[in-house]
């Protein structure tokens, strides 16, 4: 089963707003217009993050939430990829672990992990790696030792030892897997 929250838009500073409308005419989505003298968002699901308004404001009157940022290079230029919510792109299955790739290079891979309560991922060999908790209470075991995990608790596990996962609630969390 998919979960999905209400998606975050930009945040528009009043008090610094002039009402120039320079965000309004650099959005390619549509998605602000000017609303009583000053910037609002006019449709939320058409923003697609592009930063063209945060970039563009002289009063820098516009910032965008956002809970995960992948900056990476491609040639020359640096790109970015958001994601405001978590929450989107965690999936939950009764099938098993779903694991959602959010952003890969040659040296690292980020996945966004999502437990039903009783689920595990069996312990196996992997890389160098960096998990994050987001939601939920469970268990990290790391070469057969269980350590306890709860929202906000990040474990780094060395290379080659044997992880996994077990969920007591539902349980989402962040893998970072470096080469
Ligand atoms: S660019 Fe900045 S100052 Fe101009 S309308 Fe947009 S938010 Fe307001």
């Amino acid at each position: 089963m998919e979960q999905h929250e209400a998606r975050p838009v930009p945040i528009i500073d009043a008090g610094r707003c002039t009402g120039c409308r320079l965000c309004v005419l650099v959005c390619p989505t549509a998605a602000l217009m000017i609303r009583g003298g000053i910037a609002a968002v006019a449709d939320a699901q058409a923003c697609t993050y592009t930063g063209h308004c945060e970039r563009i404001c002289p009063q820098q009157a516009i910032s965008r939430p956002f809970q995960i940022m992948f900056i990476h290079r491609e040639g020359n230029s640096v790109k970015a990829i958001f994601y405001p919510t978590w929450q989107e792109r965690a999936v939950f299955s009764a099938g098993g672990p779903q694991p959602q790739i959010l952003a890969e290079n040659e040296k690292l891979k980020l996945i966004i992990g999502s437990l039903e309560v009783g689920q595990k991922i069996p312990t196996h060999p992997e890389a160098l790696a960096v998990y994050h908790f987001l939601q939920g209470t469970g268990w990290m075991i790391v070469d057969d030792e269980r350590y306890p995990v709860s929202p906000g608790a990040t474990v780094i596990t060395p290379e080659g030892a044997k992880r996994g996962v077990e969920a007591e609630t539902r349980l989402v969390f962040l893998a970072t897997r470096i080469a």
